[in-house]
């Protein structure tokens, strides 16, 4: 591409500016709006005073909003307007001037003012009357009836145990909900004869012996995130799983879990139980205290059963506290049953490809569902899978 020739020289051959126009002469033949003080005083004669005022006439007859009429009135009666500087420079005339100029000057604005107001009158009611016309509402109209969804409570009550978990640094990991048989029991430590495995428990997919299984809980993620991201790992597995169980009031064959998992080097029990009050506190508010019972799974050694303190009667207020008997939530125990914690099982962290010798872990798992049951009083779990939308909209419009 050809670059054009540089013009270095031209700076020089750019001429000088010169001023448009010229200063104003000014002319003796119009002593009367000369003055050395007001060196902006117009011309103050029947000629000059009257062609302002048309000007502003046919301006203000020309406006067609009151916006308009606005910046004509500042255009035509404003500080820098004909008739405004006109006004100022009175004083400075000579003594008998000032009587003819001021009557002059003044029917001047006194007729642009009239019209003025009166042209804001017209506008102003024009507009009014076009605003009320534009909001007028038909009453007559029929309603939409149809009922909003709204998110379901399940749903958003693992919104916010994901937020509890983002919030401490943690990760949200899914998996698949058909699962192998080996991720879902094999490799969390579950022996060949775990009844769990048995066909009363476990839905299986077809045909027999495939070896695939709809997942029981949402440990084998737990499995998937180790194998995949490896040591150190802080993750949090919400999901749906599935129990050849009857519906009733307190079963479902298919609810919901969150697991969580942290494995890094020296961690103990100690972090497993901070990790809980926090959760316990994010979730029911109230003294966060957690309690370990001793247990016994197979993917945890040690293992136990994770109680929350009450969060409904005294006993939220602190061990100090005792329980109120009538208590629904804990039964006047001062505890809730919140479900199974424990540290990893070297064997499960083997089976991930993790060194038990240098890694150590913490696993713990919760009902979703029952949390919802007790932190808003849901008395039966059927109500959360018949899809009645007032169920929905009763729990689930929570901001
Ligand atoms: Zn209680």
């Amino acid at each position: 591409m050809r670059r054009p020739a540089p013009r270095l020289l031209e700076w020089s051959a750019v001429p000088a500016p010169r001023r448009a126009h010229p200063p104003a002469h000014r002319t003796k033949a119009n002593p009367v709006s000369e003055s050395p003080s007001t060196p902006d005083a117009p011309v103050i004669d029947e000629a000059s005073i009257g062609a302002a005022v048309d000007a502003a006439l046919a301006a203000i007859a020309a406006a067609t909003t009151t916006a308009d009429l606005k910046a004509v009135r500042i255009a035509h009666t404003g500080d820098a307007a004909l008739l405004s500087r006109a006004n100022r420079a009175i004083k400075d005339l000579p003594k008998d001037q000032k009587a003819a100029a001021g009557k002059l000057v003044g029917q001047g604005k006194g007729r642009v003012q009239k019209e003025l107001a009166a042209r804001q009158q017209v506008l102003a009611a024009a507009e009014e009357e076009a605003a009320l016309a534009a909001e007028t509402v038909d009453v007559t109209l029929p309603t939409d009836r149809r009922p909003r969804g709204a998110a379901h409570p399940l749903t958003t009550l693992q919104d916010r145990i994901e937020d509890f978990f983002v919030g401490i640094g943690w990760e949200i990991a899914e998996g698949p909900e058909i699962e192998s048989e080996w991720m879902n029991f094999d490799a969390l430590n579950a022996d060949p004869e775990h009844p769990s495995r048995s066909l009363q428990d476990t839905l299986y997919v077809a045909p027999e012996g495939s070896g695939m299984l709809l997942r029981t809980q949402t440990s084998p993620v737990q499995i998937r995130a180790m194998l995949e991201r490896g040591a150190p790992l802080y993750v949090a597995c919400p999901g749906t799983v599935f129990r050849a169980d009857e519906i009733d009031a307190t079963h479902s064959p298919v609810f919901h879990q969150v697991e969580g998992l942290a494995i890094d080097k020296g961690l103990t029990m100690a972090h497993l139980v901070g990790t809980l009050d926090a959760l316990a506190a994010h979730l029911f508010g109230g003294a966060p205290i957690t309690r370990l019972r001793p247990n016994h799974f197979p993917f945890t050694e040690p293992s136990a059963e994770m109680d929350f303190r009450c969060f409904r009667c005294d006993a939220r207020l602190g061990l100090d506290h005792d329980a109120d008997p009538a208590c629904r939530v804990c039964g006047g125990t001062g505890w809730i049953e919140m479900g199974g914690c424990g540290m990893v099982h070297p064997n499960v962290l083997r089976a991930a490809g993790v060194d038990p010798e240098e890694y150590q872990g913490f696993a713990f798992g919760l009902g979703i569902e029952r949390i919802l049951m007790l932190r808003n009083s849901v008395a039966d779990m059927r109500d959360m899978v018949e899809g009645d939308v007032r169920f929905s909209q009763h729990y689930g419009t929570e901001i």
